[in-house]
């Protein structure tokens, strides 16, 4: 007997046919003797229906208002689930965050779970009744307060539960079935990796591969738990196991690259004509850390008259009217000329704990995208990674150029 955690993001709840699905998937867990914690996601596409709500009420909406509208998605599928289950004749029970309790801080729409007592959904093993949590959500215990855990948050909840009741194993079921080289829907030949390791999970997920949320990775890799990346879409009866995530020592066959992610949420900023001189960097960057702005990737390009400089950095896509007013409000004590902008760019990005032995494995890449008369915006890199700013309209031919350039692609 195991304890196991199975996680099912939203297009695996869909409807209610597919949350049928899903029951059959925990029963066949349930009638091999395991312990089952379930964590769903909203229907696909509520939630941005939610959201969209919300910004039509209001723009500068309350976020603790937010939080009380966007949770609600995974209420209804919990609930539905632990009736399919029932009629299936699993004892089921659906459970809100609150109701565990999920604990969390006070960042509302982006909290982050601090405390869950698993001492609740242990004690439900001993009833034989599988738990079935609404993911996403939690509860502020100062307020009482429902607090979401930003988008795709139910990955991280199906990991803390699992952390919280010591389980085996968390299984999260999406609609591939396992982690690929780069995203399947925008390369065919992407293969479907056995294994990959924390640390490539973790920037394969910060670059922008969504197929698990940042934070689910951070805390598999904190409490050491066994996560697996696996579909829904599987027959029942006929499971297949995904994709694991591991420590690096557990992983047999190493290439250099392992993945490729792309993200779109960027965007440019460029300050033209700053004033080459002690202090400006400070003068720009300070009020966007004060006003918890994310600067990524920074360029500074001296100009032909070496009295000023060019300054190019990318903030997401969310933050960058915000930025844009907090510069264009400091423009006079930065001093600069203009300010131009583009949100249509993409950071594309190649990761792999291989390259902490490789050297030239970025300039490859470059050359082999200006073969394909690709320009590059920007650049940047570290230990296991780098990444390149271009022009969106390329995305689909970087990420396959790369793909192909590290032997990725299928066979
Ligand atoms: P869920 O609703 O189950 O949480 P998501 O849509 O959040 O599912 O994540 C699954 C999606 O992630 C896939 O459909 C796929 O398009 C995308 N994806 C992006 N990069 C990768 C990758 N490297 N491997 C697998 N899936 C990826
Ligand atoms: N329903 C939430 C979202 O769409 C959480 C999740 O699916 O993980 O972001
Ligand atoms: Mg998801």
């Amino acid at each position: 007997m195991a304890r196991l955690v199975m996680k099912f993001g939203g297009t695996s709840v869909a409807n209610v046919e597919r949350i049928r699905n899903v029951a059959r998937h925990v029963k066949r867990e349930i009638d091999e003797g395991h312990e089952v914690a379930v964590v769903v996601s909203a229907m696909s596409g509520k939630t941005n229906e939610l959201v969209s709500w919300v910004n039509e009420a209001n723009k500068h909406y309350d976020p603790r208002e937010y939080d009380a509208v966007v949770a609600s998605g995974e209420q209804v599928t919990s609930g539905l689930l632990a009736i399919i289950l029932q009629q299936m004749g699993v004892p089921a029970r659906s459970w809100q965050g609150w109701q565990i309790p999920i604990e969390t801080d006070g960042a509302h729409g982006a909290a982050r779970i601090a405390r869950i007592d698993g001492g609740g959904l242990i004690e439900g093993f001993g009833r034989k009744e599988v738990a079935v949590i609404a993911g996403f959500q939690g509860v502020e215990p100062a307020t009482g307060r429902v607090a979401t855990l930003g988008r795709g948050g139910s990955d991280t909840s199906a990991v803390a539960v699992a952390a919280a009741i010591h389980a085996d194993r968390c299984d999260i079921y999406t609609d591939v079935d396992g982690v690929y080289t780069t995203d399947p829907r925008i390369v065919s030949k992407a293969r479907r990796l056995d294994r990959i390791a924390f640390e490539e999970m973790l920037e394969m997920a910060s670059l922008g591969a969504k197929v698990l949320q940042v934070r689910s990775v951070e805390m598999a890799m904190i409490h050491g738990v066994k996560t697996f990346v696996r579909s829904s879409f599987d027959d029942p009866a006929d499971p297949q196991p995904g994709t694991l995530i591991c420590n690096e020592e557990d992983i047999v066959e190493e290439q250099v690259v392992t993945g490729i992610a792309f993200s779109k949420d960027e965007a440019q900023i460029t300050l033209r004509k700053v004033a080459d001189k002690p202090g400006v960097a400070a003068a720009i960057f300070q009020p966007l850390a004060q006003a918890n702005v994310n600067v990524d990737m920074i360029i500074q390009v001296v100009s032909d008259d070496a009295k000023t400089t060019d300054i190019t950095f990318t903030v997401p896509t969310a933050e960058f009217e915000r930025a844009r007013a907090i510069l264009e409000k400091a423009k006079d004590a930065i001093g600069f000329s203009t300010l131009q902008a583009s949100t249509d760019v993409v950071k594309v990005s190649a990761i792999g704990v291989g390259m902490r032995s490789h050297a030239g494995v970025a300039a490859d890449a470059f050359r082999a995208l200006a073969e394909k008369g690709v320009n590059i915006r920007a650049i940047t890199t570290s230990e296991i990674k780098f990444s390149v700013l271009i022009d969106a309209a390329y995305t689909e031919l970087a990420v396959r150029t790369l793909h192909s350039l590290y032997g990725l692609d299928k066979a």
